[in-house]
């Protein structure tokens, strides 16, 4: 091993940013910054553009960057192939077309790469974590929404236009009864079994706002209104999986995020709702396994960008 192998990868959330230097998988340190993203929302593509690099650009210049080859960059937008070009971002829709990695390279002088931040945790999961030997592996991202990453034959799919394995956006419920996504369509999993989405139906049924740890422990200590969600969310999860399954024909799934701290109640849920709608020769022959890597699947897959 030598030292020109540290990166610098970043985690960019909604709400928070994190940077690393990483060598060969190991976090040697890192520096976390609150990024308020909602500040974005009254700036032209142009303030967005420049709030955004010089954010990343002074993050960044935190961390030591001797013997560093460059910076990888998980993003929550939509890159076109490994351009570093991100097409456009759900949470900042002004944001079209906009050469992230090449600008920042230009401030940082250093080579730059960027791709989806749900891509990166299969990146991540598949070189450090849960997914470690399976050429083929399908990441779901558990968190405010949900985001799914794909890797296919070794190598991580994108999609023509970088939307590829848009997991949150499959539909599991139909008709005008069914609920709003943030996409703007209805019946998307995401409405149901996000972070997001597993708080506010919990709030709708039982009148209590509280986060999805909480209802868990409320589901542990006997709660059946809590139970009752985190049930329905799972088997909603495993509806889409098996979706993605019958299109893929992929035998292994990796989870991360928060929500994997319900793993006993989502597992058998996941797995009745996904053996449920497989077709039958492929009923009991999937996998479907938590994260090994806790909140590290993104930042550990930025890090790989650069290979
Ligand atoms: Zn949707």
């Amino acid at each position: 091993m030598t030292n020109t192998s540290n990166v610098i990868a970043a985690d960019i959330g909604g709400t928070n940013i994190r940077l690393a230097r990483i060598c060969d998988g190991l976090i040697l340190e890192e520096v976390r910054h609150q990024a308020d993203f909602s500040v974005l929302q009254n700036m032209s593509k142009l303030e967005a553009e420049q709030h955004i690099l010089h954010t990343l650009e002074a993050a960044v210049q935190q961390l030591p960057l001797d013997n560093v080859q460059g910076v990888g960059i998980g993003f929550p937008g939509f890159f076109i192939g490994n351009s570093g070009v991100l097409a456009a971002s759900p949470n900042i829709p002004q944001l079209s077309n906009f050469a992230l990695a090449k600008k920042l390279s230009e401030r940082l002088s250093m080579p730059v790469t960027a791709q989806n931040d749900a891509l990166c945790a299969a990146i991540g999961e598949q070189t450090f974590g849960a997914g470690q030997g399976h050429a083929n592996l399908l990441h779901i991202t558990l968190g405010t929404g949900i985001g799914g990453g794909l890797i296919l034959n070794n190598t991580p799919y994108t999609g023509e236009s970088g939307m590829a394995m848009e997991f949150g956006h499959l539909k599991v419920e139909h008709g005008n009864e069914s609920r709003l996504c943030g996409c703007g369509n209805r019946g998307c999993v995401e409405a149901y079994a996000s972070a997001t989405a597993i708080s506010a139906r919990y709030n709708e049924l039982a009148g209590i706002n509280t986060s999805p740890k909480d209802i868990y422990q409320r589901a542990v200590n006997g709660n059946q209104q809590a139970a009752d969600i985190l049930e329905s969310a799972s088997m909603y999860l495993g509806t889409a999986i098996a979706q993605a399954i019958t299109l893929l024909d992929i035998r292994t799934v990796t989870i991360s995020g928060g929500l994997i701290g319900a793993w006993d109640i989502l597992y058998p849920n996941i797995m009745t709702a996904l053996n449920a709608n497989l077709i039958p020769p492929l009923q009991g022959k999937i996998s479907v396994i938590p994260s090994t890597l806790q909140d590290n699947a993104g930042i550990l897959g930025a890090s790989k960008l650069l290979d």
